[in-house]
């Protein structure tokens, strides 16, 4: 019997291999290919790791200079021309790349000698500033391998079951439109085993849901945004459900930083390691979680740097983080600020898997609260950035609770557009999500006060939810 079992999850999962295989080669991102490719690919050492990256983020800034007119300009504003791109010099004076400027400058920016086929892209606003973007269509292939590899450091396949718990405007867009594509996409997914789940569903009975989706799945692996899934480990600990959780192998969490105390519960309640994965939309995943303690950058597709306080951008140490991507043939990213405060360490030994070069040794950014309705009920602070990406015409938003059941949101209005109109949009569509519990200001300002010191928050909780004791955990 067990072995008929075995037989047939191997049939299954060679199944799914294969349907992501045709989708992946269909959509001309062949991940799998990319990733055998990286691993065929002799080891290299610390000095030819960086002669690699050297000479790549050198091709891309010279792409950049030939194709883009901002670039060009840019450049040549800052003293620098194609012969210092080809001989390879001048790098620390290349301007930073703000998100700013990409809003205000996107066509610019674009290659204007690219024209193969493009899909659009959308920053998830964790500086409050949104973005909508093209990328080349096999732009995702780079970040993609980068994923399946760190998985591999964990022992996960390609194939393997997966839940995803991750924003959803499910409940937001109620356009037929979205109902469509949202049931194509998801058929599809399921074929390649992934089944979303939502990571705004964090209330206890949906936290429950959630957990006997995953006993029925029986995914090889969880992977969402680190809050959400903190509070479903939480709630599987509190009522005694983590037998329902024992299929899982691994979880993986991005897009929020945990404290190590969160971590640590939700590694109690599924019974496995939790990993981080670290990246961003604009470049997909930067750096990947490694069993040996360190979390590795993909220097075979872009370079990061930090930014210090006092101004100097530097290959390691600790400050914000500045990416450079090796191969935005649509939306080149030459020293883009990403606005996360990390520290880069660089090894020269080869770890276990291989791996040398840059690493990242610590997160610090992303902070955002927790805000918890007067019934006690969590509000995921995702969900606000997709109710936000709703209304057109914001540049930033910050929202903050008062005290309980109090909600003041604050707007920074794109120009020409008419703030009482704005405000009122947005109390509609915030109202619409969060319930009668709460009362809802709007107030439209020129200029968010930005925190003395750490990253921007875009939703700031009432200090009583977001202790460490307790439910809910303080992010800091
Ligand atoms: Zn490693």
């Amino acid at each position: 019997m067990q072995s008929n079992n075995t037989r047939a999850n191997n049939l299954a999962r060679r199944f799914r291999l294969w349907v992501i295989r045709a989708r992946e080669r269909l959509l001309q991102r062949d991940s799998i290919a990319l990733l055998e490719q990286w691993e065929a690919s002799p080891l290299l050492d610390v000095n030819a790791v960086r002669r690699r990256a050297e000479d790549l983020k050198y091709i891309a800034a010279l792409y950049a200079y030939r194709n883009s007119p901002y670039y060009r300009r840019a450049f040549l504003a800052a003293g620098i021309d194609e012969q210092d791109l080809q001989d390879q010099r001048g790098w620390d004076r290349i301007p930073l790349l703000e998100k700013e400027d990409i809003r205000q400058n996107l066509e610019q920016i674009y290659s204007k000698n690219y024209s193969g086929p493009c899909q659009q892209g959308r920053t998830s606003g964790s500086t409050g500033i949104r973005l909508v973007f093209d990328v080349n269509r096999g732009y995702p292939v780079y970040s993609m391998a980068a994923a399946r590899r760190g998985f591999r450091w964990w022992g996960v396949e390609p194939g393997a079951k997966l839940v995803r718990i991750w924003g959803t405007y499910q409940g937001i867009d109620q356009s037929l439109r979205f109902q469509i594509k949202t049931a194509y996409k998801s058929l599809i997914d399921r074929a390649c085993g992934v089944t979303s789940l939502s990571a705004f569903a964090v209330t206890d009975p949906e936290c429950h849901q959630t957990i006997d989706k995953i006993a029925e799945l029986r995914p090889e692996v969880v992977f969402g945004y680190g809050t959400a899934l903190f509070l479903v480990a939480d709630y599987a600990l509190r009522s005694s459900l983590v037998k329902q959780l024992a299929s899982v192998r691994l979880v993986v969490y991005t897009s929020e930083y945990l404290t190590a105390w969160q971590r640590n519960r939700i590694s109690e309640a599924f019974s496995c390691p939790v990993v981080s994965e670290y990246g961003s939309v604009e470049t997909g995943v930067i750096a990947y979680d490694c069993p040996c303690g360190l979390q590795h950058i993909a220097q075979e597709f872009l370079d990061l740097e930090v930014l210090g306080e006092d101004g100097i951008v530097r290959p390691t140490g600790k400050g914000e983080a500045v990416v450079t991507h090796f191969f935005g043939l649509k939306l080149p990213l030459i020293r883009y600020r990403l606005g996360d405060v990390i520290e880069i360490v660089e090894t020269s030994s080869p770890c276990r898997n291989g791996m040398v070069g840059k690493s990242i040794a610590s997160l610090f950014g992303r902070n955002n609260d927790i805000i918890v309705s007067p019934a006690g009920n969590p509000l995921h602070p995702e969900l606000f950035d997709y109710v936000m990406r709703t209304v057109s015409g914001i540049k930033r938003f910050q929202i903050r609770e008062g005290s309980p059941g109090q909600l003041t949101i604050f707007l920074e209005a794109c120009d020409g557009i008419q703030h009482e109109s704005l405000a009122a949009q947005v109390a509609e569509v915030v109202k619409a999500q969060v319930g009668k519990e709460f009362q809802v200001l709007v107030s439209v300002v020129d200029r968010i006060q930005e925190p003395a010191s750490g990253k921007f928050r875009w939703v700031i909780g009432n200090p009583a939810n977001n202790q460490v004791s307790g439910q809910v955990a303080r992010i800091t």
